[in-house]
């Protein structure tokens, strides 16, 4: 039985790795993919110590790191998590693993539109990763939904290549940070439409063709040849939802400042717990990751017995 099995590879559950292994707890790391979403990122301006970075070059650092530290990593997705009398059974379509402890870090998953015509064309227009598909936007017209962080990322890496880009943010402003926002303002191939919502997108039998937007109350059609959708991420909780743990009013797993969450022994951390301040950053992955960690172990080394199952109160600061 491990102590400690830490489910996801993103930042946050490889940091989470770093410090397990330091505290030198005998642990397991289970990911679906390494890196999780930093993967996608194209430049990372914003973490310490890197002026800029690609996202998977980071993954690599990390990972190197996680390895070195002396973490175990398993590249599989858990599919079942069960309760047994003294931990838990993490199942994955191969095996079972049991351990004392469990710190969730599953992250989040690409938000959808939810409008007509994208279930149709995802993957024939429209995409969920700019950086992923370079070869899509060549010479094409391009438009991405959303003004954050990742939509202006998103801008960035396909303006080059694409004929044009127009970028849709709902609100009165674009919400990215303005360091993503200087490279692209005075680009004359992009077109920002702000209180802009997408209504519909439409096409041939085969690719997508136009996307219908609401522009401040008035209808309009763009042409479009590919739609990259960087609306951020909702909480993946499906795997944690029949363990019963308490969930915020946003969907997030619920947690203290030590990272307990509503049952004993199992500790969250990263963009699946927000932070109500919506910095899912890699930063903020990280700094939970660690803190989620130092809580595992503090536990163990606290309950030096069978874990008693019961709620546990969470203490909100
Ligand atoms: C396009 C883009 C650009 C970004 N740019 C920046 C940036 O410039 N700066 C910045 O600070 N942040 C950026 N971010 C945000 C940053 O990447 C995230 O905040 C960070 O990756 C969150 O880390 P995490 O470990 O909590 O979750 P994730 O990165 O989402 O990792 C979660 C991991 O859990 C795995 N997982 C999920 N379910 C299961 C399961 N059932 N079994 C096993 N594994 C599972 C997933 O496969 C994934 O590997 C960007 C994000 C995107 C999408």
């Amino acid at each position: 039985m491990y102590d400690l099995i830490i489910i996801g590879s993103g930042p946050s559950g490889l940091t989470a790795g770093v410090f397990a292994a330091c505290y030198k707890l005998n642990h397991l790391i289970i990911g679906k993919q390494i890196g999780g979403q930093l993967n996608l990122a194209t430049n990372i301006l914003n973490y310490p110590g890197f002026s800029e970075i690609p996202g998977p070059k980071l993954v690599e650092l990390i990972v190197a790191q996680t390895k070195t530290r002396g973490s175990e990593i398993v590249t599989e997705e858990v599919i079942a998590i069960k309760k047994i009398t003294d931990g838990f059974n993490v199942i994955t379509k191969n095996s079972t693993f049991q351990t004392k402890v469990l710190i969730l870090a599953t992250g989040t998953e690409r938000r959808k539109l939810n409008v007509p015509g994208e279930v149709k064309y995802t993957g024939r227009g429209v995409y969920y990763c700019a950086n992923c598909e370079p070869f899509l936007y060549e010479g094409k017209e391009v438009v991405i939904a959303g003004g954050g962080n990742a939509g202006l990322q998103a801008a960035v890496s396909v303006i080059d290549k694409a004929k044009n880009v127009t970028l849709l943010e709902v609100g009165e402003q674009l919400r990215a940070e303005g360091v993503w926002i200087d490279k692209i303002k005075n680009n004359p191939k992009v077109v920002i439409l702000t209180k802009s919502k997408i209504v519909s997108i439409d096409g041939d039998e085969q690719w997508v063709r136009n996307i219908v937007i609401n522009q401040n109350g008035e209808q309009k059609t763009l042409t479009a040849h590919a739609l990259f959708v960087e609306i951020g991420g909702v909480p993946g909780t499906a795997l944690v939802t029949p363990l019963g743990l308490e969930l915020t009013q946003k969907g997030f797993i619920a947690v203290d400042h030590t990272m307990q969450t509503s049952i004993p022994a199992v500790f969250a951390a990263g963009d699946i717990v927000g932070d109500g301040l919506s910095l899912e950053q890699l930063s903020t992955a990280v700094g939970l990751g660690a803190r989620a960690a130092a809580s595992a172990f503090f536990y163990l080394k606290r309950t030096n017995a069978p874990i008693v199952w019961g709620k546990a109160e969470i203490r909100r600061v």
